[in-house]
């Protein structure tokens, strides 16, 4: 199997490189392309208006790239720089759980959709972990239960899932569940600061988020030590409201014809 590695906490994460040589000792060949700092939360974001570098940090049973780009930047330069085609993108082991709207700021889930939108399957994976020891070990064991079951040919072509492990020792793991993605309460605060010359500066901060435990949902699986793998899709589109009588009422402009009016019922 043909891994290529990437995420989103930078080349250096202890959860990168013990992931990689488990990879390269059980599943086969592994070529690692990783951001040079921490460039969590910059989610799909690619860098185009300024030149990217590449260095070969190590050569050694496996090939370490770092990049002064982002995860989306790193797969583009493994793909069509490096001429890397994988059988698979695999994207962590994030140090942080990446549940319901997580997925929209996270740099992690954003390099393995970036697979799905160019035709490789990709799977991010993330600890439930903050400040505590990470259970990196866990997450690892993980990853590779998931890549030796998985039959790709039997899912549609740009499908990609987000895992989540709890922050546990794998015997303390109380199952793995099949999830939809869940709903974030952010508790977000901007807090002051002040520079060197007595300039504001100021700091996105706020207590760790928060989660509703809906049945089914990843947030509620890693609420109870489950491993929770949800499948994702690139399309949007809120298939709901689409379809929604209340979306049918017309209106007409004089230019442009008939407009919807959209009333969201709650
Ligand atoms: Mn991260």
């Amino acid at each position: 199997m043909k891994i290529l590695l990437t995420n989103d906490d930078g080349i250096y994460s202890p959860g990168l490189n013990k992931l990689a040589y488990k990879l390269k000792e059980e599943l086969g060949e592994v070529l690692v392309v990783a951001p040079d700092r921490e460039r969590s939360g910059v989610s799909h974001s690619i860098t185009f208006i300024q030149p990217i570098r590449l260095f070969l940090l190590k050569d050694d049973k496996i090939k370490f790239y770092a990049t002064t780009g982002t995860p989306i930047d790193c797969i583009l330069l493994a793909l069509y720089q490096l001429k890397f085609k994988p059988d698979v993108i695999v994207s962590g082991i994030n140090r942080g759980a990446n549940l319901g709207e997580d997925i929209i700021y996270s740099g992690t889930t954003a390099a393995a959709r970036e697979g799905a939108i160019l035709g490789f399957p990709g799977i991010a994976v993330s600890l439930d972990c903050y400040n505590e020891y990470p259970f990196f070990e866990t997450a690892i064991r993980v990853t590779l239960e998931f890549l030796k079951n998985i039959c790709w040919q039997y899912f549609p072509h740009r499908v990609y899932f987000n895992i989540n492990v709890p922050n546990l020792p794998w015997e303390k793991l109380t199952g793995v569940k099949l999830t939809y993605q869940g709903k974030r309460v952010y508790k977000n605060e901007i807090e002051e600061m002040k520079d060197p010359w007595g300039r504001p500066v100021y700091w996105i901060t706020g207590a760790p988020p928060k989660g509703i435990l809906e049945e089914g949902s990843d947030l509620a699986a890693v609420s109870r030590g489950e491993v929770s793998i949800t499948p994702l899709q690139l399309d949007y589109t809120d298939y709901k409201l689409l379809s929604n009588q209340v979306c049918k009422k017309l209106f007409i402009s004089p230019r442009l014809g008939e407009w919807p009016i959209i009333e969201i019922q709650s």
